[in-house]
């Protein structure tokens, strides 16, 4: 659905038809949870009341506070490892408070709503964003799926400040998120993505998720962090060369704002980027990023030309990472690479994952990068198996793994 800018502001102004309900929002594990700070920002700007909870503390002490703040909804955004914990948590809640109705969004529901829909103590689920959801979770029975709007990214500003006071291990964790645009040009087989792209239609994927947000609203938004304990932030677009080939608009927004938030925030900055437009940036965009970031993280995932295929990213070889590698290191940007190994032999194009992974990390180790290794998201489903592929790697390498439990491992390349 696309609305026009005259329409889309009538709908952000329009008030509330119902008394402000009382809301408690979930945060779980070590990541920020941005896409809850939108939706307390969406319900603060409607009168709602909210309350944060931590939900890694201990059980009787957040059902306590359940109980003391006696919410109407609970709203959980969890990713895919954090799904069981709020299951948990759900459950322990609606016993503690018979009256309270829970509300799942997030990238987990996002990929697999009709199985979550299952589970009985979830009793709405809120597909894609938050905006246009409030009023139609108050208004409809439990058990309705219901379907976010989206909007212009210059309306959406995450209430950040409850968060880190409400949650006090994220408010001190040493690295703070932004983001600058909420969508990706990519389309990986392994990553619900494309399942926005395709329920919204690519128009308004471009007009909503990939359109970059006023640089005052992030600058707004990091001024925050100085009052927070910050030593980082990481620059969470997926790709923030997005958009910065010759003569695109890419290149004079991020000009622009490597020059305010040197000059306003001043944090030292960790962004994400890939092969493909590292290789393809103007040379101004790339002056503009080594001002402002010292390391990026570059999502390679593999780069065998089947394996490639499997995730859908054929149009990246070795060759281009390689290009991309020297490309960054010339303009003084050290580069962590990101691949995952152990990958399923699906339509016959990893016939030997064994070979496949050593390959990987050994361009790694020619390039010698940092290297964040993982193989648990797309790997054979039996962490024995990954383990043992680890192990069997470390061993012939001779390298000294962090971490080889099935996992996540990082080898030294
Ligand atoms: S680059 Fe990242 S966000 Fe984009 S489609 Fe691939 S996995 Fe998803």
């Amino acid at each position: 659905m696309i609305i026009s800018i005259k329409k889309e502001k009538a709908l952000n102004v329009k008030k509330s038809t119902h008394n402000a309900k009382k809301w408690c929002l979930v945060h779980i594990g070590n990541d920020i949870t941005y896409g809850l700070a939108f939706v307390a920002a969406e319900l603060l700007k409607h009168k709602h009341k909210i309350m944060w909870l931590d939900g890694d503390d201990k059980i009787d002490e957040l059902n306590k506070k359940i109980k003391d703040f006696s919410p109407d909804y609970v709203c959980f955004g969890p990713l895919s490892t954090e799904f069981k914990r709020s299951l948990e948590l759900v459950d322990s809640f609606k016993k503690t408070l018979h009256s309270l109705k829970s509300v799942f969004g997030g990238k987990h529901v996002l990929a697999i709503p009709d199985e979550i829909k299952k589970n009985e103590n979830i009793d709405y689920l809120v597909w894609g964003p938050v905006y246009e959801t409030i009023d139609k979770i108050i208004n409809s029975p439990p058990k309705t799926y219901i379907k976010g709007s989206p909007t212009f990214p210059h309306n959406m500003q995450p209430a950040l400040k409850e968060y880190f006071e409400q949650v006090p291990r994220m408010g001190k964790r040493e690295r703070k998120y932004i983001m600058s645009h909420f969508g990706c040009v990519y389309n990986c087989s392994f990553c619900c993505t494309s399942l926005t792209r395709q329920s919204y239609g690519p128009k308004a994927y471009t007009e909503y998720w990939l359109a970059r947000r006023p640089i005052k609203n992030m600058i707004d938004e990091a001024k925050l962090f100085l009052k927070f304990y910050t030593k980082e932030v990481s620059f969470e677009d997926d790709d923030v060369l997005y958009d910065t080939h010759e003569g695109a608009e890419g290149t004079r927004w991020l000009k622009k704002f490597t020059e305010l938030w040197k000059k306003e925030i001043n944090l030292p900055m960790f962004a994400n980027v890939t092969p493909q437009t590292v290789v393809n940036a103007s040379n101004e965009a790339l002056v503009a990023l080594a001002d402002l970031v010292e390391t990026v993280q570059m999502g390679v995932q593999t780069t065998q030309g089947d394996s490639s295929r499997l995730f859908n990213r054929h149009f990246q070889d070795e060759a281009q990472v390689i290009e991309a590698c020297k490309i960054l290191t010339e303009h003084g940007i050290k580069v962590k690479l990101e691949v995952i190994v152990g990958l399923p032999n699906i339509d016959g194009l990893v016939p030997d994952p064994v070979t496949d992974s050593v390959r990987t990390i050994q361009m790694c180790q020619e390039l010698r990068t940092l290297l964040f290794l993982r193989a648990q998201l797309v790997g054979h489903r039996d962490g024995i198996w990954i383990s043992g592929l680890l192990a069997l790697i470390c061993k012939q390498q001779n390298w000294q793994p962090w971490s080889c439990e099935g996992n996540s491992g990082t080898c030294p390349g």
